[in-house]
């Protein structure tokens, strides 16, 4: 049978960190705030706004929603980021996805301040996740690699197929694997066998959104996947991009579920990043 790698118990362990991390700034008078943009129109992201707004309210951590109708000006937000951003008792600023096709989601993550871009991602967060530097790092690639270790597996010297180089997860997550020591091949849409590579990884993290990017075909008994896409099916069901058939037919030795896998620990991340934002704001020596 094939580990199911769930995050529940990984996420949990965070958020107990993060409950005492936050209770500690609060003793020395910061009250730890997260601002979260929302532009009204697509569901999901509505949904997870709320998600997340349960989740603040149980780690003592102030939660403030500013949600703009869908036809909102690019300035309209800019000027809220401006304010946030000089606005000392907000020290997390967090952009919900998609935007309506009139924004320009590049320029607005742009505008946020470094040290309160708690979803990593800023030009110089990028750029810090590329070098190891000092900074808040993106939050889904982390989980990727946290969610994985929970499960006792290390990549130091380890074969690491990433099937997908998106921005927002395979880009960055090459990045942190690379500092990690794996030895990492890259696959995207132009590769023209992905089960070639599949077969010579011990590890796989795959990241397309896409369903059924990985059938049973492609995968052998020693592989453990990590499966970062989350698709919705016509029916409404939540996918991940690995089919179905891979853990029910016990092709591989562990696979992360969709969901309550990555999704669920990228969450706790955020938080995460939220508490480093904060040391950061107040400098090294006044950790929480
Ligand atoms: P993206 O920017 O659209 O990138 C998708 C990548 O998949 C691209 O590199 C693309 O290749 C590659 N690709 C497309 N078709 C392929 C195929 N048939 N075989 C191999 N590679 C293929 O996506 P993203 O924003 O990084 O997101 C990836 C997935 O993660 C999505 O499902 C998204 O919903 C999910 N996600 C999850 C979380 C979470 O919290 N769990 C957070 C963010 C995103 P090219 O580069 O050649 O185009």
């Amino acid at each position: 049978m094939s580990v199911l790698m769930k995050a529940k118990e990984a996420a949990e362990r965070v958020y107990e960190e993060i409950a005492a991390k936050a209770e500690n700034w609060k003793r020395k008078g910061v009250l730890p705030r997260i601002a979260t943009i929302l532009v009204e129109g697509d569901p999901a992201s509505a949904y997870y706004a709320q998600a997340k707004r349960k989740i603040a309210g149980k780690l003592g951590v102030e939660f403030d929603l500013h949600s703009f109708r869908a036809g909102v000006s690019q300035e309209e937000i800019l000027g809220l980021i401006k304010r946030l951003n000089g606005d000392t008792s907000v020290h997390g600023i967090m952009l919900e996805l998609p935007l309506p096709k009139h924004l320009s989601a590049g320029e607005i993550e742009k505008a946020i301040s470094p040290e309160k871009d708690v979803d990593g991602v800023t030009p110089s967060n990028k750029l810090a996740t590329v070098t190891g530097e000092r900074g808040l790092y993106p939050a889904t690639p982390q989980a990727c690699i946290k969610l994985l270790k929970h499960y006792g597996y290390t990549l130091e010297g380890k074969n690491v197929t990433l099937v997908g180089r998106g921005q927002t997860v395979g880009l960055p997550l090459f990045h942190l694997l690379q500092r990690e020591n794996a030895t990492v091949t890259v696959c995207h849409s132009r590769t023209p066998d992905l089960a070639s590579h599949l077969a010579l990884a011990e590890i796989a993290f795959v990241a397309v959104g896409r369903p059924g990017t990985v059938t049973p075909d492609m995968v052998h008994e020693g592989l453990a996947i990590v499966d970062a896409g989350i698709n919705e099916t016509e029916g409404g069901r939540i996918v991940g991009d690995v089919s179905a058939d891979v853990a029910a037919e016990a092709k591989v030795q562990a696979i992360s579920p969709v969901p309550g896998g990555v999704g669920t620990l990228t969450t706790a991340i955020l938080y995460e990043n939220l508490l480093k934002a904060i040391e950061i704001q107040f400098g090294e020596a006044d950790k929480g």
